[in-house]
């Protein structure tokens, strides 16, 4: 049984799904969403044709974290009931990844957590997601680690080094689904191809108020000091970053505020390109498989991996510190192709396969 809720853990879910349901000899899944995101979560689904055999729907605005959990693991414990699974896969860090390895702790169920061993080992940043994945791992049976270093992680929690692997994060395995070379948009066909894009995402909790007013002023100057740079910002659906993003980017040229993208345009977008700036987890695992350099917009990642290989920069949420971080990348060409050629650390497409090799084994 995989489930999922979010549309980062979709992204991540899909490839496996998918090489599943292409394997019916070797596996039965059985698909339940919760819905925790429902039209983020809709778009994927549709993109990767996944019909769901659970579908919880339980998206309440306003919500708190508690009445969420709670509600998730009632609804979640009846399904589990009904369909027996023999094995739960859950993924990343969303209440959807503790709820279901809660439930499944209390069925005797076991686990094998994707996208296992990320810290920022900060009790409360990113909150609260550091404790969920941290909770998810006290309770899994199997990691599947993205990187050697999430493998560390996890070692220096004392898990038995037989029950991780160390497979490369599914995100990347998505882009075979998705990446075309035809493709083709309306933003993009009004943009002169001498023009540089730059792919704005901003939608973290910890980044609401002050922070994002300060990063959409630094983007917007730098559209206005640089005449051949477009932005391409798909507005994430909070009013509060709607309000915002309207009043500071609305109505400006080569300023594009667009709805958020579904999966196969965010990545037809991406590859195209020349720098995305985001405070996204996903995206710095994706864009180094595009070659696209991405400038984050946190002061810490549990991602350090690309750091370390040079494919993401942090340049925090300061107005200097974005545009000090943007000019680099507009006017040093070598430090641009070093970035944008570097080798991506989280993954070479392939970690379904690697996931799917260690199920079967423990399957059987
Ligand atoms: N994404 C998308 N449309 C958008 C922006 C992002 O499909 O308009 C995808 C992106 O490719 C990545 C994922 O959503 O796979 C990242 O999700 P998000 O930033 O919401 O969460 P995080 O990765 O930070 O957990």
């Amino acid at each position: 049984m995989l489930i999922f809720g979010t549309r980062p853990g979709a992204i991540k879910m899909a490839p496996v799904v998918k090489a599943m349901q292409a394997q019916p000899d070797r596996f039965e899944p059985i698909v339940v969403v919760t819905a925790q995101h429902r039209k983020l979560l809709d778009q994927v689904l549709s993109i990767f044709d996944i019909h769901p055999d659970f579908d919880l729907n339980l998206m309440v605005p306003h919500e708190s974290q508690a009445e969420r959990t709670s509600k998730m693991l009632h609804h979640l414990e009846n399904i589990v009931n009904a369909a027996q699974p023999e094995m739960i896969l859950t993924i990343g860090d969303s209440t959807t990844t503790l709820v279901a390895s809660l439930c499944a702790f209390y069925h005797q169920i076991p686990i094998g957590h994707v996208e296992a061993g990320l810290r920022t080992h900060d009790k409360y940043a990113p909150f609260p997601e550091e404790m969920h994945r941290q909770l998810a791992d006290v309770l899994s049976d199997l990691y599947f680690a993205p990187t050697e270093q999430s493998k560390q992680n996890l070692l220096m929690e004392n898990k038995s080094t037989d029950s991780i692997f160390v497979t490369g994060n599914t995100s990347v395995d998505a882009l075979n689904y998705t990446i075309t070379d035809d493709y083709q948009h309306p933003v993009l066909r009004l943009i002169p191809d001498n023009h540089r894009v730059i792919l704005v995402t901003v939608q973290r909790r910890e980044n609401m108020g002050e922070p994002i007013r300060r990063v959409l002023h630094a983007l917007r100057d730098v559209v206005e000091t640089n005449p051949d740079v477009e932005l391409v910002y798909p507005v994430h659906p909070n009013p509060e970053v709607e309000n915002l993003a309207e009043s500071i980017l609305g109505g400006r040229d080569r300023i594009h505020l667009v709805e958020p993208m579904d999966v196969y345009d965010f990545h037809n977008f991406s590859a195209r390109s020349f720098l995305i700036v985001t405070d996204s987890g996903g995206i710095q695992e994706e864009a180094p498989s595009m070659n696209v350099p991405v400038l984050l917009l946190r002061d810490e990642t549990e991602r350090p991996e690309g750091i370390a290989a040079g494919t993401v920069k942090i340049v925090g949420t300061t107005i200097e510190g974005i545009q000090q971080g943007i000019f680099q990348m507009l006017h040093d060409k070598k430090e641009y192709r070093k970035m944008a050629h570097a080798k991506n650390p989280f993954g070479d497409g392939h970690a379904t396969e690697r996931i799917l090799k260690v199920l079967d084994e423990y399957l059987d």
